[in-house]
């Protein structure tokens, strides 16, 4: 088998939790124990609730913050074991695209020298071929080369967030993870923008992460879907068995709550995530399980199966999910949507 792109072992990261006086009070585990393997040329999923620990475990891969334990792999190699000067020569390697496409554009840069700032940190070309350079990446992406020396406020929010895929692009990186890459824009435009990253990862052969809430999206784009609840996994497989025969309650009830998704026996989800500085013990999902018994507060079940992975003692004996004809839905919006934002490409021409 062939080295993956990225491999997370065993890795977990804590945060203080002070009180008005700054005192240490405990600890969030935000991601406690995660280990999933990404494939070179594939795209992996990572889905969960708000406060999962799915963006935290997007930026301890790329080692934007560091880990307190496990070991990040790279082509191989372990990404906690590079000093400062070898971290720097991989980060052109692995880009990160960040929800908020006002938030990650510096407003006193031109969006040429947005994206040419990557061009020159990592030394992709001369100088003198920036400019061509800047103009080839911005085709790329749908927006007319003539506008690079336009400021950042003077864009639309998919607009913006093509800018910043462009600057992602700049460094021709293997990897690109992308926290929640649409969900801040416009319906309409997501379904362009998801187009423009489909079409990315195929024709340059990237490796990319989507941490997501939007399951109709990673429905849609993902080869793999790894299921977060308070840190762990709790479910990972390929995506259309993880849609399909959901094992994990927790999977079901994510999919119950998403119009058209639902399985037969799936529960709802109900009840807030519980806190993540005092995590119920055993499965820390047990507090929200219909199917919670006493051996659930006991032992924390381990990630079980083969290809197709989930943590529940009782995922054999679960009743079966029944997958709903109107189960493809969530897909349906997006092809729908995809269908006649694409009319509507053609008809104005330049999207800019
Ligand atoms: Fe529910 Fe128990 Fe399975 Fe956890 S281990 S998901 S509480 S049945």
């Amino acid at each position: 088998m062939s080295t993956p792109l990225l491999e997370l072992r065993d890795v977990a990261k804590g945060f203080p939790v002070r009180d008005a006086l700054g005192r240490r009070r405990g600890a969030v585990r935000a991601v406690d124990g995660v280990s999933l393997v990404v494939p070179k040329g594939s795209v992996l999923a990572i889905v969960g609730e708000s406060g999962c620990g799915k963006s935290t475990l997007g930026r301890l891969a790329l080692r934007l913050i560091e880990a307190d334990q496990g070991q990040i792999m790279f082509e191989g190699e372990d990404l906690r074991g590079l000093s400062a000067r070898g971290l720097r020569a991989r980060r052109r390697d692995m880009q990160l695209i960040f929800q908020d496409p006002f938030a990650s554009l510096d407003p006193r840069m031109t969006v040429e020298q947005a994206v040419a700032e990557p061009l020159r940190l990592h030394g992709i070309v001369p100088r003198a071929q920036e400019t061509q350079r800047v103009a080839e990446l911005l085709s790329r992406v749908g927006l007319r080369p003539e506008l690079a020396r336009r400021w950042p406020h003077e864009f639309s929010g998919g607009q913006r967030q093509r800018i910043a895929i462009a600057r992602a692009l700049a460094s021709q990186p293997k990897l690109i993870i992308g926290d929640e890459p649409v969900s801040a824009l416009d319906v309409s435009v997501q379904a362009q923008v998801v187009n423009l990253l489909q079409d990315l990862i195929r024709e340059l052969g990237l490796t990319f992460v989507l941490i997501s809430h939007d399951l109709g999206v990673v429905r849609h784009i993902a080869d793999r879907v790894a299921v977060m609840y308070l840190g762990r996994i709790v479910e990972e497989g390929p995506t259309a068995q993880v849609f399909g025969a959901p094992r994990h309650p927790y999977t079901r009830a994510l999919l119950a709550a998403v119009p058209g998704q639902g399985h037969a026996n799936a529960p709802l989800l109900e009840g807030d995530i519980p806190s993540p500085i005092n995590p119920p013990s055993g499965c820390r999902f047990r507090t929200r399980c219909p199917y919670a018994q006493a051996l659930c507060a006991e032992q924390l079940p381990p990630l079980e199966g083969l290809g197709h992975v989930a943590a529940c003692h009782f995922q054999g004996s679960l009743p079966p999910a029944l997958a709903g004809q109107d189960v493809d839905t969530g897909g349906e919006r997006l092809r729908r949507l995809q269908a006649y934002f694409t009319d509507q490409t053609q008809k104005q021409g330049e999207l800019a």
